[in-house]
């Protein structure tokens, strides 16, 4: 068999995955390279395996929620059909056995192993060379960041990777990081029994979101029973006598097991950048709106820093394989949807109003709570939330939009056509929205808008 093929990719995430397929599908000779597992950390360590939790956390809460509008219920939580599914339906054990058949039966050569460029156009997988003709795609996504704390290299604390594979749950945790993926799975645990505190640097959780919705998710963790300290500085971690002990400021805070969920480190050392003239110190690998990098070399997913999701990696994929098979498409970042799956569910796409606001826009800001809307007041029980729309007033389309509340993230779907599509926040007023739904208080947040 020659190993010189028409394209190799390195690194097999969801964008990996999609692109050599679509590439093999379209009939060019492909080569796909994975070191762990093809299908990357989405399927085996992030968004299925943590909906999986959700769902059930979901149907626990709901469960409690019974009482005082529908009977009384007792609610009797238990991990192990939670890890059951986990290993049996989500990842097969961690074993990627069905997803590396169906890359093989689409076509693509895989091969088992650390890819590593040497130079354009060539890649090397442990000693074995191979050339591509038409170049290579990178998407060799991300590892779980770990901070810089005092000790904490030597304890056995927990990522991702780790709370996924659970199958008993502790009494207490100590969560570092009140981002998207410490704040699900902080309210997953705690709606399971466990006792748990979530440290953050920031000044609130969920940073990169609408502070309202911060504030609601964080009164929501509050009435759960969950700690959230913000505004922290860690200053060593310690564990003994099986329990771990972190030093925050001037106070000791202990629990049974710590989970780090602190960022994301890309996967770019070791992948040979320097052979192609790039930096190897690089942090994000920045390509044009085709997704190259340079001649012969596109990169796509978590390491081009447009948004660690697997939605995003999927568009990269799908731009990626057009431009490799010559047809024209561009990425389009304006309008990039995304779902923190707490309960509340934050659902937020394209630009907070802060971002605007530093764009130099003209800006109006309307809002709605969802709460008193009309599903929401019929909803009752679990109906915090909010809609909050952000419009250049200028050109009068929306430019962001958030969505809190149950089915945030479905509520967003309408709001991320609003962004991408530019529909104008008059044809926004003029719509009719079916009443008594979530969405609804859209309507509410467009009569709102004003500077
Ligand atoms: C807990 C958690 C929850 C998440 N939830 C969501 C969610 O709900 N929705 C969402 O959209 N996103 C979610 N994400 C993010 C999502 O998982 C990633 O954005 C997605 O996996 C896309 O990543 P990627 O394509 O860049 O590559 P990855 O999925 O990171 O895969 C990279 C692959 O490259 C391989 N690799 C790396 N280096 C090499 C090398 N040198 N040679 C060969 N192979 C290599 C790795 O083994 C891996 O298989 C979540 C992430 C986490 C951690």
């Amino acid at each position: 068999m020659s190993n010189e093929v028409d394209v190799i990719v390195i690194g097999l995430g969801p964008g990996g995955e999609s692109v050599a397929t679509e590439l093999a599908q379209a009939g060019l000779e492909v080569v796909g390279i994975d070191k762990h597992l093809v299908g990357g950390e989405c399927p085996y360590y992030g968004c299925v395996p943590t909906k999986m939790m959700i769902r059930a956390v979901d149907l626990l809460q709901e469960g409690r929620r019974i009482s005082g509008m529908a009977g009384d219920s007792v609610v009797t939580a238990d991990w192990t059909p939670v890890a059951q599914r986990i290993a049996d339906e989500a990842t097969d054990h961690w074993d990627d056995k069905v997803a590396v058949e169906r890359l093989e039966d689409a076509g693509v050569r895989f091969v088992r192993g650390h890819g590593r460029l040497v130079g354009p156009r060539q890649v090397e997988v442990d000693g074995e060379a191979f050339v591509a003709k038409r170049g290579v795609v990178l998407n060799t996504g991300t590892e779980p960041g770990v901070p810089p704390v005092a000790g904490l290299d030597e304890t056995p604390y927990w990522t991702n990777r780790d709370a996924v594979k659970l199958e008993q749950l502790p009494g207490s945790l100590i969560v570092i990081g009140g981002g998207a993926i410490g704040a699900e799975l902080a309210q997953a645990f705690a709606r399971f029994g466990v006792r748990v505190t979530v440290l953050e640097v920031a000044d609130r959780i969920l940073a990169p979101e609408e502070p309202e919705a911060s504030a609601i998710v964080t009164t929501v963790f509050g009435d759960e029973g969950i700690q959230v300290l913000t505004g922290v500085t860690i200053e060593s971690v310690k564990h003994a006598e099986g329990q771990f002990s972190v030093e925050v400021g001037d106070q000791v805070l202990t629990s049974e097991k710590l989970l780090v969920a602190a960022g994301r480190r890309t996967n770019l050392e070791d992948i040979g950048l320097d052979a192609v003239g790039l930096d190897p110190q690089a942090r994000s690998l920045d390509t044009d709106e085709h997704m190259q990098v340079i001649d012969g070399l596109w990169a796509i997913g978590d390491i081009t820093g447009k948004g660690a999701f697997t939605h995003m990696s999927m568009y990269q994929a799908s731009i990626a394989s057009k431009a490799i098979l010559g047809a024209a498409a561009s990425a389009d970042y304006r309008a990039v949807p995304r779902v923190t799956f707490t309960d509340p569910e934050v659902g937020s796409v394209g630009m907070t109003e802060k971002q605007a606001r530093d764009a130099g826009l003209n800006v109006r800001i309307g809002s709605a709570d969802l709460a008193s809307s009309s599903r929401g007041w019929i909803h009752k029980a679990g109906n915090a939330g909010l809609i909050k729309l952000v419009e250049d007033s200028g050109e009068g389309v929306l430019v962001g939009a958030t969505a809190v509340g149950p089915s945030g993230g479905e509520i967003l779907s309408a709001l991320t056509v609003a962004v991408h599509a530019r529909v104008p926040t008059s044809t926004l007023a003029s719509m009719i929205y079916a009443y008594p739904t979530f969405h609804r208080a859209i309507e509410d947040a467009v009569k709102d808008l004003s500077s």
